[in-house]
């Protein structure tokens, strides 16, 4: 987990690091150009440009995101403003705003991620859209301080639409890898025991209606066992509460390692496990795999802070019929597991 967000941090640092270099490699051939225009108040706007994006590398050396953000934001806007005044609405410079929203909001979304305070993507939405409208009606009732010919005009459209379509599209691809791997993490936590990294109640949940439903359409039954650890209060309060994690974590290790496509092992809460186990026509080898589960942990010797010690489990069975809810299958194989827990623990029930 750690290295996940350790990921995206890094992600990020490189992220900013390859737009500020992009952009900045964009200003400078913007300059060139105007200089070739003979546009020279542009091309003192894109020096200014220039330095800024230079600036913006050490900005983004000190982790300063934010500020970054606002420094990109402030100066395309800026950029897009000056250039549709000046060289008029035929260059496209005013095209750049499409490409200003969505990374607000992007930047946001990165930012929420790694907790660091939250930017207010409204804002800085509607002033870009404010911007746009004002080069328009400018555009309308004024006429551009340098007027070139329409060839060249639109030959600068092609090349600003490209850049904006472009930066547009891979945007979108950086945001959909980064929603997906966002994703996938939540899917791990959401799925997991911590402490003993096999599944959890909520995941086993969701496997059970799947076994349930695959049960009454098909020929592959369930049945599930509620595994609970005898006298584990009592390991507690002898190894204390870490001797207690450790036992859980090795009776999770040795259920790991019996688990298969046909056995899926799970943590159902404190010191029980639930096992879910699918077969076709072999019910009796399930009961029999868990008689030798329990027998495994048996003969298991622990060694906790230089003891050692054996422990044992009980187990409740219960296999699916067609007459009985998950919930009720489930009641059942806690009954089990209570009857066994009260004629003297340490053994597999099955009703
Ligand atoms: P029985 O043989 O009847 O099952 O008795 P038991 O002592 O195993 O069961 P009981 O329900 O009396 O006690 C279970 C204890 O498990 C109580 C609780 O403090 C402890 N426990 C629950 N979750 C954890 C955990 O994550 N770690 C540790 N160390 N202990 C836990
Ligand atoms: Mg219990
Ligand atoms: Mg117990």
């Amino acid at each position: 987990m750690e290295n996940d967000l350790q990921y995206k941090k890094e992600l990020s640092y490189s992220n900013a690091k390859n737009i500020n270099l992009t952009l900045l490699i964009i200003h400078i051939l913007l300059f060139l150009l105007f200089m070739y225009l003979k546009a020279s108040i542009m091309a003192y706007v894109n020096i200014v440009s220039i330095t800024i994006y230079t600036i913006a590398f050490y900005v983004i050396r000190k982790k300063w995101y934010i500020i970054f953000l606002r420094m990109v934001y402030i100066e395309i806007l800026i950029h897009m403003l000056l250039a549709s005044i000046i060289m008029g609405w035929g260059y496209g410079f005013q095209l750049y705003s499409f490409f200003i929203i969505p990374n607000i909001y992007y930047s946001n979304y990165l930012l929420r991620q790694q907790s660091k305070p939250k930017i207010y993507p409204l804002l800085p939405s509607i002033l870009t859209i404010i911007a746009f409208l004002i080069i328009r009606f400018y555009s309308f009732y004024y006429f551009p301080i340098y007027n070139t010919q329409e060839s060249t005009k639109l030959v600068i459209y092609i090349i600003n639409s490209i850049i904006v379509f472009v930066f547009f599209i891979l945007y979108l691809i950086n945001f959909n890898n980064v929603v997906s791997k966002s994703e996938n993490l939540l899917q791990k936590i959401a799925s997991y025991d911590e402490l003993t990294q096999i599944y959890n109640r909520h995941k086993i949940k969701n496997l059970l209606n799947t076994a349930y439903l695959n049960a009454q359409k098909s020929s592959k039954k369930f049945c599930i066992t509620i595994l609970d650890i005898d006298n584990f209060k009592l390991i507690n309060d002898t190894y204390g509460h870490n001797g207690g994690d450790f036992v859980l974590k090795k009776v999770a290790s040795i259920l790991k390692e019996m688990s298969s496509e046909e056995l899926i092992v799970s943590r159902w809460g404190g010191e029980e496990f639930l096992i879910l186990q699918t077969y076709t026509n072999m019910e009796k080898s399930c009961i029999e795999m868990i008689r030798k589960l329990r027998e495994k942990i048996n003969a298991t010797t622990f060694f906790y802070e230089k003891k050692s010690f054996h422990i044992t489990v009980t187990c409740g069975l219960a296999t699916y019929s067609p007459y009985l809810s998950i919930d009720s299958l489930i009641k059942k194989a806690d009954d089990c597991l209570y009857i066994g827990k009260y004629s003297g623990k340490n053994q597999v029930v099955v009703k």
